[in-house]
């Protein structure tokens, strides 16, 4: 199968050559034949006319002019053997006489013709015919009145000569060949080698072994073709690559879809939990309150409650649409340039009195500096971040709030010296609902939103948040935002 395309490119070169020396040869030798036929009756023609002439002139010499054609000739019939050695002699052939009667009367060897032959002299005809390097030729004498003249004439040179082409002719046909296989080799060779080479390729291709170089080259068109082949290759192994990471991309696209879903269904599992539990805490106290509506004590405590649970699930409500609008509304996010220093400053007086009453201490050191950001997600970033600290801090604890500029970066650091994060919590705080301790989140009103929603506005805003905390010994939060950069 390998070679099969150089053996037929031999076998078609040696076929088409022998098929060309063959026609040629036939060609050449039947004009030889022909010719040589030609020659060989013109030269017997002229022959015949001279013994013709030689034996009408023998006759009439020998009768002084006085002979009758159609009558019986007895000089003729007398002269015979002579005149036949004559004509032998001056021709170099073989010489038979006949008379009208097809008698032999005299020849200048030995042998005889064919009596048909003879027939067809005396008919005032000419006949011939070869046997073996022989060539028998009859001729009439005197219209075959006179009778007919035989001459035979030898083939042995014509043939010899002829036989000396053909076997020219052959010993060519074999050196042909010779020569087609020769020439199949050194010129097809490289050529058949190429388109199998080509196949190699294209077969490597098909398996996904991409080549990394043109498999020939050349500069004719197996060149351009085997130029084809190679970009074809880098063509399809660019499309593999790429499809391999599209396909990629939308398999982890899939799984966040999925992880996305999962924490919908989590989200919205949490959500009514957590709406549920105030609201049953306010139906049961109205429950009671029908029960027992002269109950001063109850009223008191029902009213405390409703209130706080009234308010908590205030808190929730804000807390589900600000985290809600912020997932879904991105045009609400106005960037602007804003001073961050000042803003926290105002912050950390807003949040003072809450700090009072959980008798923490809060203090701000603020670097003056300029950030492009939405000033509506900075203030609840930090209202968030300064509220837990805050609440998850301890009587008589501290919170200090500071910044600095570094490079083409704003840090912010929010610590307090609250209950902490345990290790294996941190990784954990940014998932909606998530509270380390959920009576003492229930107790201060948290739903555990808080940093759900921080970290979507810090994302939103280009900056990063880290939480560094021990369990028992505070708190520190780090944050980064890009600085204004005047554009
Ligand atoms: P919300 O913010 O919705 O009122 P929350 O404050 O409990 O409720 P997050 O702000 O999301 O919820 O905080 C998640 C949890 O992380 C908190 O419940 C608390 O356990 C822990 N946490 C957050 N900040 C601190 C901190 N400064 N010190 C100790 N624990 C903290
Ligand atoms: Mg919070």
């Amino acid at each position: 199968m390998r070679n099969s395309l150089k053996i037929k490119s031999g076998i078609f070169l040696a076929v088409l050559l022998i098929a060309t020396v063959s026609f040629l040869g036939f060609l050449i030798l039947r004009g030889i034949k022909n010719d040589q036929e030609k020659r060989q009756e013109t030269y017997l023609r002229e022959q015949s006319n001279i013994a013709s002439v030689y034996v009408e002139q023998t006759i009439l010499a020998e009768s002084n002019g006085q002979v009758d054609w159609y009558e019986e000739e007895p000089i003729y019939q007398r002269l015979g053997p002579q005149i036949a050695m004559r004509l032998g002699t001056i021709t170099g052939m073989h010489i038979f006489l006949y008379n009208d009667k097809g008698e032999k009367i005299g020849s200048s060897g030995f042998g005889s013709f064919d009596p048909k032959l003879v027939q067809f002299g005396l008919q005032n005809k000419i006949a011939y015919k070869t046997a073996g390097d022989m060539f028998y030729y009859v001729a009439p004498l005197k219209n075959g009145l006179l009778g007919a003249v035989g001459f035979v004439y030898s083939l042995q040179e014509s043939n010899y000569f002829y036989h000396t082409i053909l076997n020219l002719f052959l010993q060519f046909g074999i050196v042909v060949i010779i020569l087609s296989f020769l020439i199949s080799y050194f010129y097809f060779y490289p050529i058949t080698n190429g388109i199998l080479r080509l196949k190699e390729a294209t077969e490597q291709i098909e398996q996904g072994k991409y080549i990394t170089h043109p498999p020939l080259k050349r500069s004719d068109e197996l060149g351009k073709l085997s130029q084809g082949v190679y970009s074809m290759s880098q063509q399809i192994e660019q499309n593999i690559i790429t499809m391999k990471q599209e396909q990629a991309k939308l398999n982890m696209a899939v799984k966040k879809l999925k992880q996305l879903e999962k924490q919908q269904k989590v989200f919205i599992g949490n959500i009514t939990h957590e709406f549920k539990t105030p609201l049953s805490v306010i139906l049961a106290y109205m429950d009671l309150l029908e029960m027992y509506r002269d109950d001063p004590t109850l009223v008191d405590d029902a009213r405390e409650n409703i209130k706080k649970e009234a308010e908590r699930l205030y808190h929730l409500v804000e807390k589900v649409l600000h985290l809600a609008s912020v997932e879904k509304y991105d045009f609400e996010i106005q960037q602007e340039k804003i001073e961050s220093s000042e803003i926290l400053a105002e912050l950390c007086e807003r949040m003072r009195g809450k700090a009072q009453k959980f008798d923490v201490d809060l203090k701000c050191d603020l670097r003056q500096a300029s950030v492009w950001m939405d000033k509506e997600s900075f203030y609840l970033i930090f209202i968030n971040l300064l509220d837990n600290a805050i609440k998850y801090n301890v009587q008589g604890g501290s919170i200090l709030l500071t910044s600095e500029v570094k490079e083409n970066t704003l840090n912010i650091k929010l610590q307090d010296t609250g209950i902490g994060i345990p290790l294996e919590a941190i990784d954990k705080i940014f998932e909606p609902f998530y509270t380390v301790n959920k009576d003492r989140a229930k107790s201060s009103g948290g739903t555990g939103l808080g940093l759900a929603l921080v970290k979507q506005l810090v994302e939103r805003q280009q900056g990063t948040i880290v939480f560094h905390s021990e369990h028992g010994h505070g708190t520190e939060v780090c944050l980064t935002f890009p600085l204004y950069d005047g554009k």
